[in-house]
Parts: C-alpha cells; sequence; structure tokens
C-alpha cells in the first residue's frame, strides 16, 4: 500500500516514448505541467533505432537517439517535467489515482499509459550480443541497410511475413525460418510470399545459435523433427515471434485484450475513466513512430478535456 505523503500532478504520463513524449507536449501546452516517468530507456524503443527515415519533417531521417532528445527538449520547453524514475504500483480504484515510483509516491487527477511493448526474444546465445549488429526486431528501421544481403527471418505470423516481404525491397533473399511447417500468417500474406522470388521458407526449424565476429555471420539450425543440425551463412537476423505488452502493472485493474495490451476506445479511454493509454501499449497492430505520436497526442487532448469537465 502506498501510504507516504504524495506529490499531486494533473496528469502523470508513464513511458517516454513517441507516445509518451507526444502526450508531454500536448498537455504542456494546455498548462498541465505534466510528469513524465520515462522508464528504464528514455524515449523506448526509437532510441535503440539506428535512423527513423519515415517520420514526417526529416526528409534526410533522423538518428532514432536524436529524435528522442528532440521529442524532449519540445516538450519540456512548454513545462513537462521529465523524471528518470518507474512507475512500479499503480492504484487505479479511487481517482485521484495512485502512482508509486523507485523514488516517490504520486497521486493523479489523469493518467496516460504509454509503456510499450517489447519484442519477444529468441533468448539464445548470440542474440543480445548481435542486437544492432545483424540482429533486428524492426525491417521497416534496419531493412535499408541491408541492400543485396541474404538475411533470415524467424517467425511465422503476419509480421515475419510482412516484415520478411518489405525486406525483399532490400536484400538478396529472404529465408523465413519457422518452427512449424504451417503458417500463422493470414492467406493473403502467405500468398504473397509463396509468390515471391527471394523469399523460401526453412520448415520445422529453430535458430539455436547467433555467431559472428562483431557482425552476425552464421545461425544454427535445428530441424525439431528430425534434430538434425546444421548452420547457415547469413548477414542478417531478423526476429518477429511477437510483442510482449508492457501492461503487467495494470493486470486486473484496466481492461486488457486477449494479447495482453490495453484495451482504449477511439479516444484513447481505458475501461477507467481519466486513464488512457497510446502507443504500443495499446496498439499491435500499427506500431509506427507517427502512429504512436498521433495517439499520445489523442490521448493528453482527452485528458485536458476531462480535466476541464470535473475541475
Ligand atoms: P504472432 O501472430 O503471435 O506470431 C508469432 C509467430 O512467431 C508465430 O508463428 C509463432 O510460432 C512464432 N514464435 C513465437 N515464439 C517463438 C519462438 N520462441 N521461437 C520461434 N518462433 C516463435 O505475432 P505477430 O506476427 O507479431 O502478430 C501479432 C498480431 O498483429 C497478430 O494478431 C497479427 O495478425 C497482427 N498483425 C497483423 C498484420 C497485418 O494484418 N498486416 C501485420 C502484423 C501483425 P507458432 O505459429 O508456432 O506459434
Amino acid at each position: 500500500m502506498i501510504d507516504k505523503k504524495e506529490k499531486q500532478e494533473k496528469t502523470i504520463i508513464i513511458g517516454s516514448g513517441p507516445a509518451g513524449m507526444s502526450a508531454a507536449l500536448y498537455a504542456a501546452r494546455a498548462n498541465l505541467e505534466p510528469l513524465v516517468l520515462s522508464g528504464m530507456e528514455l524515449g523506448g524503443q526509437v532510441s535503440v533505432t539506428h535512423i527513423v527515415e519515415n517520420y514526417p519533417g526529416f526528409p534526410e531521417g533522423i538518428e532514432g537517439p536524436k529524435l528522442v532528445e528532440n521529442f524532449q527538449k519540445q516538450a519540456e520547453r512548454f513545462g513537462t517535467k521529465v523524471e528518470f524514475d518507474s512507475a512500479t504500483e499503480v492504484d487505479l480504484s479511487t481517482r485521484p489515482f495512485r502512482v508509486k515510483t523507485w523514488g516517490n509516491e504520486y497521486l493523479a487527477e489523469t493518467l496516460i499509459i504509454t509503456t510499450g511493448a517489447t519484442p519477444r526474444h529468441l533468448d539464445i546465445p548470440g542474440e543480445k550480443e548481435f542486437t544492432g549488429r545483424g540482429v533486428s526486431y524492426c525491417a521497416t528501421c534496419d531493412g535499408h541497410f541491408f541492400q543485396g544481403k541474404d538475411v533470415i527471418v524467424v517467425g511465422g505470423g503476419d509480421s515475419a511475413l510482412e516484415e520478411g516481404l518489405f525486406l525483399t525491397r532490400y536484400v538478396n533473399s529472404v529465408k523465413i525460418i519457422h518452427r512449424r511447417e504451417e503458417l500463422r500468417a493470414g492467406a493473403i500474406l502467405q500468398n504473397r510470399a509463396f509468390k515471391n522470388d527471394k523469399v523460401e521458407f526453412i520448415w520445422n526449424t529453430v535458430v539455436t545459435e547467433i555467431i559472428g565476429d562483431g557482425i552476425v555471420d552464421t545461425v544454427k539450425l535445428k530441424n525439431v523433427k528430425t534434430g538434425n543440425e546444421e548452420e547457415l551463412k547469413t548477414d542478417g537476423v531478423f526476429i518477429f515471434i511477437g510483442h510482449i505488452p508492457n501492461t503487467d502493472l495494470y493486470e486486473g485493474q484496466l481492461e486488457l485484450d486477449e494479447n495482453g495490451y490495453v484495451q482504449v476506445d477511439r479516444f484513447m479511454q481505458t475501461s477507467v475513466p481519466g486513464v488512457y493509454a497510446a502507443g504500443e501499449v495499446a496498439d499491435s497492430h500499427f506500431r509506427q513512430v507517427i502512429t504512436s505520436a498521433g495517439m499520445g497526442a489523442g490521448a493528453a487532448m482527452q485528458a485536458i478535456h476531462f480535466l476541464e469537465d470535473h475541475s
């Protein structure tokens, strides 16, 4: 239970990615002096993206960390407070809502949840070591760096096929490695992939290790039916085996969908009035900087209206 003396805020934003910082910008410009709890990684997934080339306004693209810095500066310019702290406990049963962090305890008249989603990892040797050095979780972000290369994609869902097909714009070949011999992906994507000359499937197979010298060079594969093991040379390993929304704190307090994403209506309203969610924590479909930013702005606009109606 939270029992220390709490600091009261009009709006607390949990998370500092594009959704959180856009929400902060809009809330700050309405003089709410929002508090952003940045989480462990200021900027979220964008902070580990080499370059963002599909966010309008930057014709030459912009490095992920620079975009994060710009988001923060712009939000702070209008009065946003950014704390390098993480929410560890929330109580949404009464308003103002209670938020406990590593360092403090707060009361929030409105809450905007933008805690994002984490790409599911294979958890195999080499995966962490080569992330950003040939291992990627985002074809849209990194595909461009694999011009004329041979890459593998791991997964059999819509993301694996969609991202694998996207990669064919750049790469010489894509081998899609799936642990079964039936795809989870929808029929349209399956047909497109089967028809694409650059795409090949390796069925009933898992990747057990990623090997390289500074950058990815080889993967170890295991056929789950025969037990046969082999090595495959590759320049890149794109992993699309689903995402895990960061919603642990809200379980039992907010309605989540069957995959754990926060359920929101088109006004970013969650099942608790005054609590909004935006970005990938509430969106398993688009997952782009621009769509998250748009959701964040919308959530803040609704929080502003809510505070006007409840003052
Ligand atoms: P997903 O549908 O959960 O598929 C994940 C895939 O990864 C599955 O094929 C699964 O294999 C495989 N997988 C999971 N854990 C693995 C592991 N440890 N090792 C190897 N393989 C593993 O995830 P998603 O493709 O990201 O899609 C998420 C949601 O977004 C879905 O509802 C999807 O329809 C939607 N989406 C839609 C579109 C579109 O409509 N264009 C595009 C992207 C995503 P199994 O099949 O054996 O379980």
